[in-house]
């Protein structure tokens, strides 16, 4: 990086938030999703808005691209630095700056861990809804740019439900507002386009999160089926019973060893094990409860077990959030794929995800929010052998095909990133990704806020959607791609 610039950039943040080593830069060159590496120019650690804004305005004035980064948990490559850009982690602006519980309000900087917002307010009775399986780890603002889900957000709503205003740093180092403590804001929902455009609209400083009271009783209940289709209609049937469970989690085999191996959950060894959990109050719970375990035994379930305790159902909950962790305990490398699939559809294309298993030779885990029909298949494959590792790529990319062309979407909650932009034309026809264009370049006209993300990059001729195959020409040496 110009040596001016850097010292710009010391004089704003002094040398202790300042990282110019390549060694320890190196740390920064990817997120969750590994295959994906670029080292940084510099990463900057700042600590209030202020100093947000001084540095955008450098990187406005100077076209230096720049990403901003949480805890570097995303799975779809949103942290990637850029080629000669420079990364803002919001790793220290990690204080809650005030709760309001009467409200049913807390502001926090973008820095604070998801886990730490419920923990703040559990002894008031309220905690924090949309609970990411990384919620130990990730931080609210890559939860506002990805707009996280978990496993109750079926119930009760994604992060975009939670979030109702912001302070955010635009690419030009202008500070403005979105949305309100109070609800229907006047003016644009901008607070609602900025929930989940990836880092792409500017840095969010301040996040004004809503917090729910606690209900009376949580209810948490596992169903073993043979297989994924039966539990696949389990899950479909009890929707349409009219029950809304806070959860319903589904992990296949695979996924039940690894979880197993891991963390010793004591769960049943069956094709196809359902987490059911309910809430609300007593007399509620243990009347729905009745009706679900009716419909999973009408749908084959072989055991019903209810977790009869609070440290056997944390039990529960701790398996099924380690499982993509615990996938290294079966395999040596796989690719987390998040797709989005009606409900009713889970059966059908579960059946489908084992027939493409099988056809590509390589073993597919599956554990994912069924309740939202939101899959997370895990292609498993091992790096070493030659070709396994392209193999796994073509199969991630036709499950995604596979759910577009159900009706779903190319990705629930992990985001675009780095990784899907090239599925985004799968989806979108060029009036709607020309539309999301101008929202972008309204925001950053220049495009240095994590540009090369979300968007497909303009198309050689010849070129087709999904994972890039290089041109004819590349591959001949007589075209080099910029
Ligand atoms: C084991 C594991 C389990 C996971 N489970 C889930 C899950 O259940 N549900 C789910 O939704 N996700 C899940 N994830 C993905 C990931 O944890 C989420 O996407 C999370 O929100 C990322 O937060 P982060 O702080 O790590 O953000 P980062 O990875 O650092 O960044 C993510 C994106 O946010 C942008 N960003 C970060 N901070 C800001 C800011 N202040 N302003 C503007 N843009 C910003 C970045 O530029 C990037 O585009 C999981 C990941 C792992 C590794």
């Amino acid at each position: 990086m110009n040596a001016g610039v850097i010292n710009e950039f010391r004089s704003i943040l002094g040398d202790k938030a300042l990282i110019v080593e390549r060694e320890q830069l190196q740390t920064y060159e990817c997120d969750a999703l590994t295959n994906f590496r670029i080292v940084p120019g510099a990463v900057l650690l700042p600590t209030s808005t202020e100093q947000v804004q001084s540095i955008l305005r450098i990187c406005s004035r100077e076209k230096i691209p720049f990403v901003a980064r949480g805890s570097g948990t995303g799975l779809s490559g949103g942290a990637l630095p850029s080629e000669k850009g420079i990364v803002i982690s919001l790793a220290r602006m990690n204080r809650i700056l005030h709760v309001d519980i009467p409200n049913g309000r807390m502001i926090v900087e973008p820095g604070v861990i998801n886990a730490a917002v419920t923990q703040r307010v559990s002894a008031q009775g309220y905690f924090y809804a949309p609970d990411p399986s990384s919620q130990q780890v990730c931080s609210i603002g890559g939860n506002v740019a990805e707009n996280s889900g978990g496993a109750h957000c079926l119930k009760y709503g994604f992060t975009t439900t939670h979030v109702i205003g912001l302070e955010v740093v635009m690419p030009d180092g202008a500070l403005v507002h979105m949305g309100s403590s109070t609800l229907d804001a006047a003016g644009y929902d901008l607070a609602g386009v900025f929930v989940g455009s990836e880092g792409t609209l500017g840095i969010a400083t301040k996040v004004i999160l809503r917090i729910v009271k606690r209900p009376e009783v949580i209810k948490t209940l596992l169903a073993a089926f043979n297989s994924t289709n039966e539990a696949g209609s389990a899950v479909s049937e009890i929707i349409a019973a009219g029950v809304l469970p806070a959860a319903i989690e589904m992990m296949d085999n695979l996924a039940i060893q690894a979880a197993e191996a891991a963390v010793h959950a004591n769960y049943p060894n069956c094709g196809g094990l359902l987490l059911v959990e309910l809430d609300g109050p007593n007399a509620e719970v243990v009347d729905l409860m009745e009706k679900v375990k009716a419909i999973c035994n009408a749908c084959g379930a072989s055991e019903i077990r209810l977790a009869h305790s609070e440290t056997e159902r944390m039990l529960v909950w701790k398996g099924r959030k380690a499982a993509f962790a615990a996938m290294g305990r079966i395999s040596p490398n796989y690719i987390v794929q998040d797709g989005v699939i009606p409900r009713t559809a889970l059966p059908r294309v579960l059946s489908d995800i084992e027939k493409m298993s099988a056809e590509a030779g390589l073993r597919v885990a599956n554990v994912f929010h069924a309740g939202d029909g939101n899959l997370h298949p895990l292609v498993l494959y091992d790096r070493r052998i030659t070709g396994q590792e392209h193999a796994a790529e073509a199969l991630a990319f036709d499950i995604v095909k596979l759910c577009v062309a159900a009706g779903g979407s190319i990705t629930g909650e992990h985001g675009v990133g780095r990784e899907k932009r090239e599925f985004m034309s799968v989806m979108f026809a060029e009036p709607d990704l020309q539309t999301m264009q101008r929202v972008r370049c309204a925001f950053d006209p220049d495009g240095i806020s994590n540009p090369e993300k979300v968007f497909p990059r303009p198309r050689l001729c010849g070129e087709k959607a999904g994972p890039y195959v290089p041109h004819p020409l590349e591959v001949a040496g007589v075209a080099e791609l910029y």
